[in-house]
């Protein structure tokens, strides 16, 4: 399985950005970092999800123990997280990679419209070979826009990236079965097929005895990440060369298999996860164009325009003879479409004054039906 793998999601625990005398950065970043900038100059796409802006803000203030209160809580978090970011930048401008700092909250990834835009900045970064550097956004979130931990929201990324492979580095090995007493640790177990109850209970508890981050939470992220058709492993961030080890398959930590192709997970998103606004219908040449030769939908196609919508909603896509033929999320408003339809992609920043992309449904974002 050697490097068959070309988005990846890497997500880091505070544990790996601390030592224990409670000083912030610890070795093993650096050795992660450098990781991260071959994988990218050999062409993988890399995302970072990283923690830490609470612990380094602790440290910057001088903070013996982790505030319970949330307004300092979000004062530690809004210091750290500008140290951790000077930290990364430090780290990633000695292999000359650029790097883009990305906070969200889980507002961003319920919101059709936001979600769209988070995906598609992402992209853009990728593209410009950034590497975007995720954290929650802790200064601001209060419960109801939580994710709450770095794995649930590492494996909400790779869903919306629609990452190969999720990452996710921490202080212990892997994934350990429970000894016949139920109390001890037996044997790191490579690879899980299925996220059954069973493995479900191997995760309770792991906590205080290797972890600073979880098992449980990361077990969550692989139920997650997997059920869209993302592979997940839990390596240990510890171990020099680690990510190499493991994408070039030396069977290293605990590897969660995919349950779906993440084509078929994207397509249920669209399909059944939300509800259709509105109508576009085009003409035989776009029909040609999406339906057999896999390119996006452009304006030029586009005859009619139905139904109250914004951008980033989902449209029912018709021929001109009334037969469905596609659905997708797309990029401009009603008020924008009844401009556009029928022009071509250069005209439409001329026309509308802004432009967010040359296509009015990206072809990632469009699913044929049968
Ligand atoms: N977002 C938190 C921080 O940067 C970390 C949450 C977690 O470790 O799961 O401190």
């Amino acid at each position: 399985m050697a490097y068959t793998w070309n988005r990846i999601v890497v997500k880091v625990g505070t544990s790996l950005l601390t030592t224990p005398e409670d000083d912030f950065l610890s070795v093993y970043i650096t050795g992660i970092v450098k990781e991260l900038c071959s994988l990218r100059q050999s062409g993988k796409e890399i995302i970072l999800v990283t923690s830490g802006a609470i612990g380094a803000g602790m440290c910057r203030l001088g903070l013996k123990h982790r505030p319970t209160t949330i307004p300092l809580k979000q004062a530690c978090a809004a210091v750290g997280q500008s140290c951790l970011m000077n930290t990364y930048e430090q780290l990633f401008a000695e292999h000359q990679q650029s790097i883009a700092q990305v906070l969200l909250t889980h507002h961003e990834l319920a919101n059709r419209r936001s979600y769209l835009n988070t995906y598609n900045t992402l992209l853009t970064l990728l593209q410009y070979n950034a590497i975007p550097i995720i954290n929650e956004n802790d200064t601001v979130a209060v419960d109801e826009i939580k994710f709450g931990d770095n794995d649930t929201l590492s494996a909400l990324v790779a869903q919306l990236v629609e990452a190969d492979l999720l990452i996710l580095l921490t202080d212990i090995d892997g994934l350990y079965s429970k000894t016949p007493d139920g109390k001890g640790f037996g044997e790191l177990i490579p690879l899980v097929e299925d996220i059954t109850p069973e493995i479900v209970n191997m995760a309770k508890g792991s906590k205080n005895k290797f972890t600073t981050g979880g098992m449980a939470t990361k077990i969550t992220a692989a139920q997650i990440a997997t059920t869209a058709g993302v592979t997940v492993m839990i390596l240990n961030g510890r171990i020099h060369g680690i990510l190499s080890d493991a994408l070039f398959g030396k069977g290293c930590g605990t590897t969660f298999a995919a349950k779906a192709d993440k084509i078929s997970s994207r397509k249920r998103w669209i399909m059944y996860g939300l509800k259709t606004v509105g109508e576009i219908i085009i003409d035989d040449g776009a029909r040609e164009a999406i339906f057999n030769q896999g390119k996006s939908l452009l304006p030029s196609g586009i005859v009619e325009v139905k139904g109250h919508f914004e951008e980033g909603d989902a449209v029912i896509v018709s021929g001109i003879h009334g037969n469905s033929i596609a659905k997708g999320l797309i990029n401009y408003s009603r008020g924008a479409m009844a401009k556009i339809k029928g022009k071509q992609s250069s005209q439409i920043e001329e026309i509308l004054g802004y432009k967010y992309s040359d296509e009015i449904i990206h072809r990632d974002n469009l699913v044929m039906f049968e």
